[in-house]
């Protein structure tokens, strides 16, 4: 594992002129320009990583923001630089007006990409719908091609249907496909290479992801683990040495690609290898909560300042002076482990 140098921040204290700015930085001089929004905290499926099989305790509906509090947020967002908006869950498709919502987020002037990341499964229902909205990219989360296999890490999920949902994104051109593969040893860590094929002749991108010790997964984190060192080994047994593809610094995928494959392999290895020093996201619960960092506990309570009547200019100072306080990293490598909420709670 690879532990961060923390560097020193900038001044402890957000500088006055901080207020006024129409953007978001850190105390480490890290801008933000990227929302991670999680519509819901509940989901059709129970991944073995993410959610225990029994006994997920889910927020009353009133809890969560409503669409009207969701969309003045995203405009506050966008006013102080976010240009990037991510919808994941829980599972986002099982949020009602989701059609809406989209079109609502795409309005906003500074809203240059609204994206989602789904497990599928409704999305062959509503994918035109979506792209009409102006959703403009997907991350679909598929770990095997084993219909059985598939519905044992999913705890009940339907390949058949979440495979239809992947065909129907592409047929309604939110490309590139991307495609999210949590690879557990002794579940489908034999089966990386099967997924990696789906490259050779489509302009996908197949990523393999490291489990995260989050709330909820119990042993599985430390058990099941597989780093990226040892996926990318086994695709190179099967298909030889990959060739890098140049990637951006602030994407957690580290890119490949097999000698002549129409699509791309990724590595996103938040446990052997952060991403920190790159950061520029943060998270938004779907109770309203400004989560700074996925493995860290602060967060800033943007849904109860609305409620207590917050007006637009408190709640931008409240947004630029939590992101200041953002910490340097998560800390997966000096032990730190989420211990309240899950990854689905969160927001992943
Ligand atoms: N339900 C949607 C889905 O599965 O795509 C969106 C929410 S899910 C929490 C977002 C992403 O987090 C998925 O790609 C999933 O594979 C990933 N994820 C969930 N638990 C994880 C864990 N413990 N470690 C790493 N990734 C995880
Ligand atoms: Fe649901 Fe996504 Fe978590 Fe699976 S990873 S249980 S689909 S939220």
């Amino acid at each position: 594992m690879v532990a961060l140098a923390q560097p020193a921040p900038l001044m402890l204290i957000p500088p006055a002129a901080l207020n006024a700015a129409r953007e978001a930085r850190d105390a480490y001089g890290r801008q933000m320009t990227y929302l991670r929004i999680s519509l819901t905290d509940r989901c059709n499926f129970r991944c073995l990583y993410c959610m225990p099989a029994l006994g997920m305790k889910f927020q009353p509906r009133q809890e969560h923001l409503s669409d009207d509090e969701l969309l003045r947020l995203v405009g506050l967002f966008a006013e102080v630089g976010f240009t990037k908006f991510r919808l994941t869950g829980g599972e986002p498709t099982i949020r009602p007006n989701l059609v809406e919502l989209i079109r609502g987020m795409k309005s906003f002037t500074g809203v240059e990409e609204v994206s989602m990341t789904t497990n599928a499964l409704l999305l062959s229902r509503n994918a035109q719908q979506l792209a009409e909205a102006g959703l403009d990219r997907i991350n679909i989360s598929i770990d095997t091609l084993d219909p059985d296999r598939f519905k044992a890490m999913t705890r009940g999920g339907r390949f058949d249907l979440v495979w239809k949902g992947i065909l129907a994104a592409e047929a309604a051109g939110i490309v590139p496909i991307k495609l999210n593969s949590v690879v557990l040893k002794g579940q489908n860590d034999h089966e990386v290479g099967q997924m990696a094929r789906l490259t050779l002749d489509r302009p996908w991108q197949v990523r393999f992801l490291e489990i995260m010790p989050m709330e909820g997964v119990g042993t599985v984190a430390d058990e099941q683990l597989v780093t990226s060192e040892e996926t990318q080994a086994r695709l190179e047994a099967e298909f030889g040495p990959l060739a890098p593809v140049e990637t951006d610094a602030a994407d957690p995928a580290r890119l490949w690609r097999i000698p002549g494959a129409a699509g791309t392999i990724g590595f996103i290895s938040p446990v052997s290898v952060p991403f920190c020093a790159a950061c520029n996201r943060v998270r938004l619960t779907a109770d309203g909560k400004l989560r700074l960092c996925l493995l860290r506990p602060d967060e800033a309570d943007l849904r109860d300042a609305m409620r207590a009547g917050a007006d637009d200019p408190t709640l931008l100072r409240q947004i630029r002076a939590a992101v200041w306080r953002k910490p340097w990293g998560h800390g997966l490598a000096e032990g730190e482990r989420e211990t309240v909420r899950g990854m689905s709670q969160i927001g992943g």
